[in-house]
Order: C-alpha cells, then sequence, then structure tokens
C-alpha cells in the first residue's frame, strides 16, 4: 500500500493538512505516517491520529524517507528533500518564490504539487484550499477588530442610552471580503463594500451590505473571475470616493489582490490622516504590500492621529482548529483525486497544479512567470 507522511509545521502555523477524522477515510487506501506534535496546536493530540490508525514518528527525516507522498502545508526545508521517487504536495507559495520553494526541489525523482495552484472549476471546488483559508481570515479579522476598535458593532439600547452601530467598511468583496461582510453585518454593523468587479455587487447586496459603485474599473472578462490592475484615473477615482467612505468607517477590512501582482493601494495617508481616532484597520493584503499606504507586513502600529492597522499575515494561525478541518478536507479531496487520476495524461487539475516532474519545472504558469522577470 502506497505511504503517506504528514509533516508538522513550525510552530508559528499550526496548521495540520490532515486530521484524524481524515485517516479514517483514507486508511483503506494509503497508510499514515505522523510527525509527532502535528495537530497538537490546532486541538488533535497524537492519539487521536494513531486511534484513526496513522503511525507517528518523531524524526523528520525518517518520516520523509518512509513516505512516498509527504504532505505539508509549506513546503519542507530545502535539504530535508531527498533525492529518488517521492511526491510532495503541499500549499506552497510557488508563484514569486522560485528560489525559495521551486529550486530545492529540482532532484531526480521529485515531484511536487502546489494546491495554491488548482484551477477554479466545479470538480475543484471541494480542494480549494484558497477559498477555505480566505473565508477563515474574513471572519476572524472582524473578530480581531471589535476587540480592538473602542465601539461596540451592533446597537446597544439601555437605560442609560442607545449606541450607535458601528460603520464597517469592506475593500474587495471575493471570498475573504463576503466572509467579512457577513460577520459583520451578523455582530449588527453598517457595512459598506467595494469591489473593481462589478459582480461583486449582486453578491454584496444579497448580504444586506450596500455596494459602493465606482464607474470605470478595466474590463477583466479573460481574468476567470479575479480583478486585474486599474488605470492610476481610475485608482484616483477610488481614492476620492473611499475618501468619503472611510472617514466615516469605525473598523476598514481591506482584502483586494490581483493574482500574482502587489496588492493596489487603496488606502492613501490623506484617507488615514483623516480618520477617526480609535478607527481600526485590518489589512489582509499585507502580504503581498498592502491596500493601506502604512501597513506594516506582521506589525500592528497606531498612527499618529490614532488609527489602528493590523498587518498580521498569520491570522489563520490563530483559528487553527476550524482552518484545519477545512483544509484537511481539501487535502483528503486532492490526495483522493490525485491517487485515482495519477495515471491519466493531461488531466486539468493535476497538470495545473504539478510544479516539479521528475526533478523538472514543468508548471507553464510558473515558467511564464520566470520568463517575464
Ligand atoms: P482575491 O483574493 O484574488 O482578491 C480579493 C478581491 O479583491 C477580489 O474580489 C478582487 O476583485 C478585489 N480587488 C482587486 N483589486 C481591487 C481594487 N483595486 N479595489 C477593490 N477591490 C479589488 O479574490 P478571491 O477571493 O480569490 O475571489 C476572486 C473570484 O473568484 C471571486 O469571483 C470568487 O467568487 C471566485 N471564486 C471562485 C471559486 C470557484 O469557482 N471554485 C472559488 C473561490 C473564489
Amino acid at each position: 500500500m502506497i505511504k503517506i507522511g504528514v509533516l508538522s509545521e513550525d510552530q508559528n502555523s499550526n496548521i495540520a493538512v490532515l486530521i484524524p477524522h481524515n485517516i479514517k477515510q483514507l486508511k483503506n487506501q494509503a497508510e499514515f505516517y505522523i510527525q509527532k506534535n502535528t495537530g497538537l496546536t490546532s486541538g488533535y493530540t497524537d492519539s487521536l491520529y494513531e486511534e484513526a490508525g496513522a503511525k507517528i514518528l518523531s524524526s523528520r527525516d525518517e518520516l520523509i524517507n518512509q513516505s512516498d507522498i509527504v504532505l505539508s502545508f509549506n513546503p519542507p526545508l530545502s535539504e530535508e528533500v531527498p533525492y529518488g521517487n517521492k511526491t510532495f504536495i503541499g500549499a506552497y507559495d510557488v508563484l514569486n518564490s522560485y528560489h525559495a520553494n521551486i529550486l530545492p526541489f529540482q532532484k531526480n525523482g521529485v515531484n511536487v504539487f502546489s494546491l495554491n495552484l488548482l484551477p477554479r472549476t466545479t470538480i475543484a471546488q471541494s480542494m480549494d484550499i484558497l477559498s477555505s483559508m480566505s473565508s477563515m481570515l474574513g471572519y476572524k479579522a472582524v473578530i480581531i477588530a471589535s476587540t480592538l476598535s473602542p465601539v461596540t458593532l451592533p446597537m446597544i439600547t439601555g437605560a442609560g442610552g442607545t449606541l450607535k452601530p458601528a460603520n464597517v467598511l469592506v475593500l474587495g468583496a471575493g471570498v475573504a471580503g463576503l466572509q467579512a461582510i457577513a460577520t459583520a453585518k451578523r455582530l449588527g454593523a453598517i457595512v459598506k463594500a467595494f469591489d473593481v468587479r462589478k459582480v461583486a455587487k449582486i453578491d454584496v447586496e444579497s448580504l444586506g451590505a450596500q455596494f459602493i459603485d465606482i464607474e470605470g474599473a478595466v474590463d477583466q472578462q479573460n481574468a476567470g473571475g479575479y480583478a486585474v490592475e486599474q488605470e492610476v484615473d481610475y485608482l484616483q477615482k477610488i481614492e476620492q470616493v473611499l475618501f468619503e467612505e472611510a472617514v466615516k468607517a469605525d473598523i476598514i477590512i481591506t482584502t483586494a489582490k490581483i493574482p500574482g501582482k502587489k496588492a493596489p493601494l487603496l488606502i492613501t495617508k490623506k484617507i488615514i490622516d483623516n480618520m477617526k481616532n480609535g478607527a481600526v484597520i485590518i489589512d489582509l493584503a499585507a502580504d503581498t504590500g498592502g491596500n493601506s499606504v502604512f501597513t506594516k507586513k506582521d506589525e500592528t502600529i497606531t498612527t499618529k492621529n490614532g488609527v489602528v492597522i493590523v498587518g498580521d499575515t498569520n491570522l489563520l494561525a490563530k483559528i487553527a482548529k476550524p482552518t484545519s478541518f477545512l483544509i484537511a478536507n481539501n487535502f483528503t479531496s486532492f490526495l483522493t483525486y490525485y491517487l485515482k487520476n495519477n495515471s491519466k495524461e493531461n488531466d486539468e487539475i493535476l497538470t495545473a497544479t504539478n510544479v516539479i516532474r521528475n526533478g523538472k519545472l514543468i508548471n507553464q504558469k510558473i515558467i511564464q512567470e520566470i520568463e517575464q522577470l
């Protein structure tokens, strides 16, 4: 039977890519090795994995050597990748990170798949880790903002009077943005949202929030549902409209991203200088440069006029149990598909996610990206 090993992540990451119930689902198809303490910080002890049928190993080297397929969220360290017939499957950040995350795998016999490259097709939907992560981020961003904000999100009426609901502004209404809108609405806030994709208006309104319409976005019919970069004129127009909305906001959640590119700058110095004292910005685009001009990656700063800006890129680790549950189901779905279809040529999902085959970089998306450098 094929042997599958799961590496534990470093202490900052906390995500388990398989949890015990997945081992039960898959144990007729493979034998499982789990690195000691893989699920501990997300709430799954080694004994739960053992009860599900997996074997616990302390040594990473031993686990990699014993396994045909090695699973992890982040790539293993470069010196841990042996020559020989191994397949590594992960949520590796392979775009824009050739030297760190691709070069170490270019060794004879090594195969690599990254779930970050999944096509957004119906069959791949159950494997879509990016959607799972974005949903959790959108939720957590609002929860963190609500604890940092000096105001209440819902209207509260008591003997002492009435507190107004908070004004929440969400920029980018993709998966993370829509979850942020839904969470802020459930908490009773007044929510407005903006996205360059006009189609997002229906989603925003269906959640009971107001969509901020700004005419003039660049056409994005060929971008597979994703946003494209916008002209300078239009970005200036966005700034004007957002200025009026941002100065009224108690909380801003920014999620605007363009795949493979730097995040658009939406919250300028002029906007921040005019925001309320105590206003909170959670910048979920901090990993790709941030949507706010003052965002500092992995730091929380307070501006001179009292605006708190959170640039934490590791929020998922703070909500590791439900995130692991979702991601592990995505990995299970991919693994089941991989085991069934791996021998087929030109399978759409496996071709899109295959980065390295037998030590060679074969992914066209990454090859094109490198050529443009
Ligand atoms: P993303 O994380 O790449 O970007 C987040 C949002 O930022 C997007 O909605 C984007 O339009 C927006 N944005 C970009 N530039 C902006 C700007 N200058 N101003 C304001 N907003 C800006 O996107 P995502 O969450 O991955 O979702 C992208 C699309 O893919 C959505 O239509 C989503 O519904 C769709 N999707 C499809 C599937 C599937 O088919 N399986 C799965 C997940 C998401």
